[in-house]
């Protein structure tokens, strides 16, 4: 997100918080003090989750924009992460619906770049700040971007660590449109349609 909020940032962020129960004004897209207020509680609650463990300025920038439930989880990941031995980072957290078509963009119409999404703004769980990507690295800190059977397995080995932990998350590396780095809260086999009507009434989805 830009420097200054736009109306749209600010509905996301009240969505974000009502759906938590933290916000309990309107979704107008306007910063009030319940929006303040709502920010302040989010602060407060995410500043509590830090006690799991806490990581690189890129993977704190990321955590910082999920659902409270996904920090847990994402903290909770990356510290068995550490433990097992990996250099992992979160590459990518919650975008936005404008965010999310800038990328769907990439590769697309004449735009430069692979295509790296086949999910437009309010498709992907990235939208519902639900869902992050996982970078691996090597011990001479490169980054590991999947382009080899060596370097999948890396992820797949992370993947092995986080079904024996027994944290609940889903892994993108199950689906039949393989997405290794992705890990998302369980949605319980709601649709992301279902989930983004949830999302924009403020309603819990998760
Ligand atoms: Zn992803």
């Amino acid at each position: 997100m830009g420097q200054k909020l736009t109306r749209e940032d600010v509905l996301f962020s009240q969505r974000l918080w009502k759906c938590q129960g933290l916000y309990r004004g309107v979704l107008d897209g306007q910063w009030g003090p319940k929006t303040e207020s709502a920010a302040r509680e989010a602060d407060l609650a995410a500043a509590a989750l830090r006690k799991i463990g806490t990581f690189d300025g890129r993977t704190e920038a990321a955590i910082a924009g999920l659902h409270l439930l996904a920090q847990e989880r994402a903290r909770r990941l990356l510290d068995l992460a550490r433990t097992n031995g990996f250099a992992a980072k979160i590459i990518s957290g919650t975008r936005t619906y404008a965010e999310q078509n800038a990328l769907y963009r990439q590769g697309r119409f004449g735009n430069p770049g692979p295509r790296v999404t086949k999910a437009r703004g309010g498709q992907s769980n990235h939208n519902f700040a639900i869902a992050w990507d996982i970078g691996l690295f090597d011990s001479a800190g490169r980054y590991l971007a999947g382009n080899s059977d060596e370097e999948l397995a890396e992820y797949r080995r992370l993947a092995a660590n986080v079904r024996a932990s027994g944290l609940e998350l889903e892994w993108g590396g199950d689906w039949k449109f393989v997405d290794v780095p992705h890990y998302q809260l369980p949605t319980g086999g709601r649709s992301v349609s279902e989930t983004r009507k949830l999302f924009e009434a403020g309603l819990p989805y998760v």
